[in-house]
């Protein structure tokens, strides 16, 4: 559905009154390609895109970068890949850069009929250099509008004296290629943050100088930091890539910006993105800011973890660990890495959880014999020589077993074990396999590094032992 990258459909995309007479909904995604796609910019998206569903409406995905400075095409293409990553799809695609000339007209319209006037003044920019700016004729009128979350809002535009609206004649300022962009894409509905309300008014005085007919108006509340500041780019990642770098899953992290500051009528936590659209209403956003949860994230996570297809699952899983096991200049093992997966299953919330646990040595002693610290194998409630007893006790359980499953090694090992200590017989046992102070039990351990393996690390300790 979403157009080809980079097409443009000039000015009005045509009239948008259905047969009925009934104005179709449409709305905008106008994110500006200052930085990284925020997980702010994907609820942005993500509001919009419910509201023109449910509603049978289009929205129109629009790059406000007029503030040439600071707009780069590498923001632009990631805040177009974390939006279709996330699963958004848009009907009309637009760059305000390649519509100067529609600004212009408007601009010289609103000179021509004495609404607005060229200020020659010094540029703030450029001290020293004069520059022709365009201001509106500010009526200072009082302005009200209705927004859908927050009820009647009342400005005073006094204070806001003639305000500029283009730098140059072919240089247009936000407000001024909003309220024009708004109107010719026929957009009916402007849902943004509660940051734009005070520029609310300002586009309302453009409005009304150019004839437009004024949108409905929804400002929600924006998502908050742990500390409950409105949450920023300073303060770690809220970057969609970011998340989609840790391994994040799509659906996750759409479900949980969406149903962030929003309860669904059916109070459901986990929704797909139809049954989203199926019970949205702006009504619905919460009035006052979210906290944007990492755990809570991580919850949503590891539920559609534990929902994907065990196939799918195994996969990933494989691939992210070899990845890791890799980059450690560890030997693969295919076989054991196989059946490492369910355990993989239950250690994780997100992708990146295995990444951090392998890189921690987590995962080393599956593959490779670890180095063993001698006083350590008998540290707990044992001596040396009874940790060799209890391990050359073990080996005589272990070596006769054909089916070496993680019962079945248990089931050789649990009386032995409950009637001489389970601290002083499964500790050096434990250790013996993983070298490490924690980790799995050692009947899973086993089971995973395989008889051969297991008997030749026990073996590998009752040697060091012998020299004590
Ligand atoms: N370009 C603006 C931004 O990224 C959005 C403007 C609007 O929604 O009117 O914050």
């Amino acid at each position: 559905m979403n157009p080809v990258r980079g097409s443009t459909k000039a000015g009005n995309s045509g009239g948008n009154r259905a047969s009925n007479g009934v104005k179709k909904v449409r709305v905008r995604f106008p994110p500006s390609p200052t930085g990284y796609c925020h997980v702010g910019t994907a609820r942005m998206a993500l509001l919009n895109y419910l509201f023109a569903k449910k509603n049978g409406g289009d929205i129109v995905f629009r790059i406000e970068d007029t503030d040439r400075a600071r707009s780069t095409k590498e923001f632009e293409d990631d805040i177009v890949d974390s939006i279709s990553w996330i699963g958004l799809a848009w009907d009309e695609f637009y760059r305000q850069s390649e519509r100067t000339s529609i600004y212009v007209e408007a601009l010289q319209k609103l000179i021509a009929e004495d609404k607005a006037y060229v200020s020659e003044e010094e540029s703030k920019k450029e001290p020293g250099t004069m520059v022709k700016v365009v201001r509106l004729r500010n009526p200072g009128t009082s302005i009200t509008f209705t927004d859908i979350v927050r009820g009647n809002i009342t400005f005073d535009t006094k204070e806001l004296g003639d305000f500029a609206i283009a730098r140059a004649i072919d240089d247009p300022l936000y407000h001024l290629t909003v309220v024009v962009d708004d109107a010719s894409m026929h957009i009916t509905h402007v849902i943004r943050g509660e940051e734009h309300i005070s520029n609310t008014p300002r586009q309302i005085l453009i409005q009304e100088a150019l004839g437009y007919e004024r949108p409905q108006y929804a400002h929600y509340p924006l998502f908050l930091g742990s500390d409950r500041s409105k949450l920023s780019k300073r303060k770690g990642d809220v970057a969609v890539r970011e998340y989609r770098n840790k391994g994040y899953l799509p659906q996750a992290l759409l479900n949980y910006i969406g149903t962030l500051g929003w309860t669904p009528p059916s109070g459901k936590e986990l929704l797909t993105l139809s049954e989203m659209i199926d019970e949205f209403d702006l009504k619905d956003l919460h009035k006052s800011g979210a906290v944007f949860d990492m755990e809570k994230l991580n919850w949503y996570n590891r539920m559609y973890l534990s929902q994907m297809r065990e196939d799918d699952f195994n996969d990933e899983a494989l691939r992210v660990l070899e990845e890791a096991i890799a980059a450690k200049g560890i030997s693969w093992n295919e076989n054991t890495a196989h059946k490492l997966v369910p355990l993989i299953r239950e250690r994780i919330s997100v992708w990146e959880d295995l990444r951090v646990q392998v890189r921690e040595g987590e995962y080393d002693f599956f593959f490779i014999d670890p180095p063993l610290d001698l006083p350590r194998i008998a540290e707990k409630k044992s001596t040396p020589a009874g940790a060799t007893t209890h391990l050359l006790t073990l080996l005589e359980f272990l070596e006769p077993l054909a089916s070496f499953s993680e019962q079945s090694v248990k089931d050789a090992i649990w009386p032995y074990a409950a009637q001489s200590g389970r601290g002083a017989v499964l500790w050096p046992f434990r250790y013996a396999l993983t070298g490490r102070d924690t980790s799995p039990d050692p009947f899973i351990v086993a089971s995973i590094i395989g008889k051969e393996t297991s008997l030749r690390r026990v073996r590998a300790a009752i040697q060091l032992l012998e020299v004590l």
